[in-house]
């Protein structure tokens, strides 16, 4: 589609960043270009609203969650958009009251991902975002807190997803991204 081509030749790619052998892709090209902007956060809104989100026909989106930091750029927009609340996953350390935790594998050793533990209630439908998804570490251990509170993942949502990783096998819902690489 037109949107996706748009989008994707927005994107900009950094070889050795932020190492050797790392080819990183940077979104940013995209919300600086408010055309780009409004056509990425239009994407989502019309994945979400018009038509079946994989498994989930009718239901309405209760919350939004946002990952840890590129999530926040366009979690809380579509949120807004949806009528939906927005919650934050963070990194460990960042969030005030009670927390739930999660782990999850980064190349060097381990993370921590925290929600609030009254961000969502018991059997509340929630999509989870972020602005990539590589080996789906992070997006899993995000699934995970959404679990533990009671609320019903029904997606997760990406704008790139690199393919050669297969990682919507980890994963406990389906997973939508508008650009592929591999
Ligand atoms: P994963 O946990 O799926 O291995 O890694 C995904 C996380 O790393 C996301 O939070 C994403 O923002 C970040 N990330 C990894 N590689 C890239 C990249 O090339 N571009 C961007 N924008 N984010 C990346």
């Amino acid at each position: 589609p037109a949107d996706v081509d748009y989008l994707k030749g927005l994107l900009r790619s950094y070889p050795d960043y932020p190492k050797k052998g790392i080819v990183f892709l940077d979104i940013f090209p995209l919300l600086r270009n408010p055309v780009a902007f409004e056509t990425l956060i239009t994407h989502f809104v019309h994945r979400l609203t018009s038509h079946t989100i994989a498994s989930s026909p009718s239901k309405k989106i209760d919350v939004v969650v946002g990952l840890d930091a590129r999530g926040f750029l366009i979690g809380p927009i579509i949120a807004m958009r949806l009528g939906a609340a927005f919650v934050p996953v963070r990194k460990r350390g960042k969030l005030p009251g009670e927390t739930i935790s999660a782990e999850y594998q980064k190349e060097y050793g381990l993370d921590v991902f925290e929600m609030q533990a009254d961000a969502i209630a018991k059997g509340q439908n929630v999509v989870i975002i972020d602005d990539l998804i590589a080996t789906g570490g992070s997006a899993k251990a995000a699934g995970e807190l959404v679990a533990k509170l009671g609320g019903n993942t029904l997606e997760y949502l990406f704008i790139i997803e690199l393919t050669f990783l297969q990682a919507a096998s980890k994963l406990d819902a389906p997973m939508y991204s508008i650009v592929k690489v591999d």
